[in-house]
């Protein structure tokens, strides 16, 4: 039985906190020791390649935080595949009482020793406030690790139900034979260490590429699972260059699976050459992805407007926009409109955006010249179109860091790009529904969803909340009555949607670690 697994207490960080002396004294380490220099580390050995790229502060991007050795030569990516699977007879074969203490030991470690490291590794790095670097690099990350092993403990219990008399049956999850290929995303440490660590939980070897701009927080990561007792060899930590990885692991015909969490169109184009290379492989490879989303906030004019405004700012700035969940659509009825506006326009002005390593900032900046460049590219497509007004916000300044003022636009057209193309960005779009067309706007919102990620509706009437969660029952793999449409919680809300969002394999359950096994039916006749 393992022992009570409960959600990682979330610590306040309030002024005058140890926590918050702790936390800017770690910050304060990592600004004296950067650059970082981070390795490439196959079969427990560290490689320095020379072929150097820089992870740069996101708030300051003069700053460089680490200089980490890419895996350009693919002679690399073909010893982490073969020195996984040599490590792989060894890892499948450790009972998984000793597979889980190895994670809930990494959770342990997270938790303590090296809480506030990881997290100042994500502030900086990640441009996370020091909230939402609790709430992911914290809380997120431990959680993952130690609900998984609770989950795998489900999936192993999972016999069959019945024996014919002089028969026994059971079900035995195998590994998957091959190798797990876990391409991590910049904006979750925890994604990062769930997209590695619930295949390796399972029995399964890894190769990892973490996100170019996640570079420290995740090398960090995989110390940890090292310290808490992972052999060499498990998890491979390969920074490199994303097309030609995949291309190499991709042609290996002992790859088993791909563990994804990034864009639809990285998605996408992964799965097509999957797709080209099926004939070679030993077994049918899982896809597992979470890519993009059009996240939507869906208000019903008996919804009490003032905190619906709030959750709509939370849900749409926090973290600058960048989580796939965040709200960046939301359709409010004219009816209580000018009092929306009114409330969502004073909590806006509160918002301060700025560097990480001052506390008070609701947001600071997003993650690189790209991004900045792509979210400048829609508030100016919105500034110039005849459909749309920007009522707060709209602009941006990447003098220093990547910082974008949080935008609202109001939009007479519902299908305007704003409305209909993921900006993954502190920009969201109104469009103020007449109240009369409650049921067509929900039909219009279930038309026009190309993705299928989160969404939310905010009503006090019960019928409204029935009627809008039975037509929107395909737009949300999460979906939130009366919540805002992100911060699911490990154990509490699994994640994951379909359509153009991924595979809705659910982090954080254990229909994620099915995926991971390969089930061999067992009969015996006595
Ligand atoms: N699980 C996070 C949430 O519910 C989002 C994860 C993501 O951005 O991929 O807000």
């Amino acid at each position: 039985k393992l022992p009570d697994i409960v959600n990682e207490p979330m610590l306040h960080y309030a002024p005058g906190s140890t926590e918050r002396r702790l936390l800017q004294e770690a910050l304060q380490e990592i600004r004296s020791q950067a650059p970082y220099e981070v390795p490439i580390v196959i079969d427990g050995e560290e490689i320095k390649t020379g072929h150097i790229e820089e992870q740069r502060v996101a708030c300051d991007h003069q700053v460089v935080l680490c200089r980490y050795h890419n895996a350009t030569d693919p002679k690399l990516v073909t010893r982490a595949i073969d020195g996984a699977l040599r490590a792989k007879e060894a890892w499948e074969a450790m009972p998984v009482y000793d597979r889980t203490a190895i994670m809930l030991r990494a959770a342990d470690l997270l938790a303590t020793k090296y809480r506030y490291k990881v997290m100042a590794a994500t502030m900086l790095g990640q441009g996370k406030n020091a909230w939402q670097a609790e709430i992911d690099a914290a809380a997120e990350a431990c959680d993952f690790l130690r609900f998984n092993c609770k989950f795998a403990q489900e999936v192993y219990a999972h016999q069959p139900a019945a024996n014919t008399p002089g028969t026994w049956n059971h079900v035995e999850y195998r590994p998957l034979e091959g190798f797990v290929f876990a391409v991590s995303p910049f904006n979750f440490t925890a994604i990062a260490a769930n997209l590695c660590g619930a295949p390796a939980l399972m029995g399964n070897v890894v190769v990892w590429k973490p996100s170019p701009a996640a570079t420290l927080s995740n090398y960090f990561i995989y110390e940890i699972l090292v310290e808490a007792g992972l052999p060499a060899g498990v998890i491979q930590f390969v920074p490199g260059p994303a097309a030609e990885m995949a291309q190499q692991v991709f042609a290996h015909p002992d790859f088993a699976a791909l563990h994804f969490t990034g864009s639809t169109h990285v998605f996408k184009g992964l799965w097509k050459t999957i797709a080209q290379n099926i004939d070679s492989y030993r077994s049918y490879p899982r896809i597992v992805g979470e890519t993009g989303g059009k996240n939507f906030h869906l208000i019903h004019n008996s919804a009490p407007v003032r905190s619906t405004a709030l959750q709509t700012i939370r849900a749409a700035f926090e973290y600058q926009g960048q989580k796939c969940s965040a709200c960046s659509r939301c359709y409010v009825p004219a009816s209580r409109w000018p009092e929306f506006k009114t409330h969502l326009l004073a909590e806006h002005a509160k918002i301060t955006v700025g560097d990480v390593n001052d506390f008070s900032h609701f947001m600071t900046a997003v993650i690189n010249q790209v991004a900045f460049d792509k979210i400048k590219g829609f508030i100016e497509h919105a500034r110039s179109a005849s459909d749309c007004e920007i009522i707060a916000g709209g602009t941006y300044d990447d003098s220093k860091g990547y910082f974008i003022q949080p935008t609202v636009i109001v939009t007479t057209n519902p299908h305007t790009k704003t409305m209909v193309e993921e900006i993954f960005g502190p920009v969201v779009t109104i469009y103020v529904y007449p109240d009369a067309e409650w049921q067509s706007t929900i039909q219009m919102i279930n038309e026009t969803g190309t993705y299928g990620l989160t969404g939310a509706v905010f009503a006090n009437d019960r019928q409204a909340v029935v009627y809008a969660t039975n037509k929107l029952r395909n737009t949300a793999g999460n979906f939130y009555i009366n919540d805002k449409c992100t911060g699911a919680v490990v154990g509490q809300q699994s994640f994951g949607g379909a359509r153009n969002s991924g595979t809705n394999d659910k982090a954080g359950s254990s229909n994620l670690l099915y995926r991971f096994v390969s089930p061999r039916s067992v009969k015996e006749t006595f």
